[in-house]
């Protein structure tokens, strides 16, 4: 199911509201396709609804809308480049942190999601893709398989998330489980920022970039009360020659790589073949950061 848009996924049926699917006028190539990724996201809910349907728990929407919104960022890049992400991500983003802002209840960690809108729909994307760029996209699609093999002949729904978090740590290295566990099991926010950049040229033709940047993690308890903690894990740094939200397929990225960051401030020396126009931390969105736009640094 889709709130708000007017689209539901019966099985082997798809409906649409006329005027957000039949009546879009999608002939700008260079607007973000809301019918392709409307389209995607209800034959998803084929497999992650239909065929996988999960038990009636706490964090039963990662398999249904968790799954579907991933599966809109992974097709929808495929098909049109980094940029549907960057929008994809940018939405469900700004709606986690609306939906967390106006919540009445206090915010469960992700694999206890419930009725929450903002997670379901928010928060789930961002750490599917967290999760992808972690321990990379075959092996997300592995797990996606083996609850889909295990459980589609199901005559009682029993899949719930423990089982999806288990099939994960099963096939990713124990040094990421407690990440893992951070993104799943606690409510973690972050403020990523760049601060300054300068660049060298060097002889050979190519430049020497210094990206000095800020990462501060936060975890929200249970009594309201948001802490910092500490942070140390791989964060993407990107260098571009356009802005992220139009980096198509077609392309060239200078610089898209994934750095330890380990405190709260840290310089990075980059080297590449043409001085980028944007510096990013996070480029595409991989971490619930309320502050999205001081992730990207046009140097000029
Ligand atoms: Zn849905």
């Amino acid at each position: 199911m889709s709130k708000g848009y007017g689209g539901f996924a019966h099985p082997g049926v798809i409906s649409m509201v006329e005027d957000k699917l039949y009546l879009s006028d999608v002939r700008d190539t260079e607007a973000f396709n809301l019918v392709a990724k409307r389209t995607i996201h209800e034959v998803a809910h084929q497999w992650w609804g239909h065929i996988l349907t999960p038990k009636i728990v706490e964090g039963g929407s990662l398999f249904t809308e968790g799954f579907a919104k991933y599966t809109e960022a992974v097709v929808m890049e495929k098909i049109y480049g980094k940029r549907a992400v960057y929008q994809l991500s940018q939405t469900a983003n700004r709606r986690y942190f609306s939906g967390r802002a106006s919540a009445s209840l206090a915010e469960p960690p992700l694999y206890l999601v419930d009725e929450e809108g903002y997670l379901a729909y928010g928060k789930n994307y961002t750490v599917m893709l967290a999760l992808r760029d972690l321990i990379g996209e075959d092996k997300v699609n592995q797990v996606l398989k083996t609850l889909v093999t295990n459980h589609r002949d199901d005559a009682h729904l029993s899949v719930h998330s423990l089982e999806f978090l288990n099939a994960i740590y099963n096939i990713s290295p124990q040094e990421h489980h407690k990440l893992i566990d951070d993104w799943f099991k606690k409510v973690i926010t972050y403020d990523l920022s760049i601060e300054d950049s300068v660049y060298k040229a060097l002889e050979n033709g190519t430049f020497e970039v210094t990206v000095k940047l800020k990462a501060k993690r936060f975890e929200s308890l249970y009594s309201g009360e948001i802490k910092q903690i500490s942070i140390n894990e791989p964060i993407t740094i990107g260098l571009f020659l356009k802005h992220p939200n139009a980096i198509t397929k077609a392309d060239t990225i200078l610089y898209l790589k994934p750095h330890q960051i380990n405190k709260e401030t840290m310089t990075f020396k980059i080297i590449v073949d043409k001085l980028p126009k944007y510096i990013s931390i996070d480029p595409f969105g991989t971490r619930s950061d309320e502050n999205f736009v001081d992730n990207l640094l046009n140097p000029e």
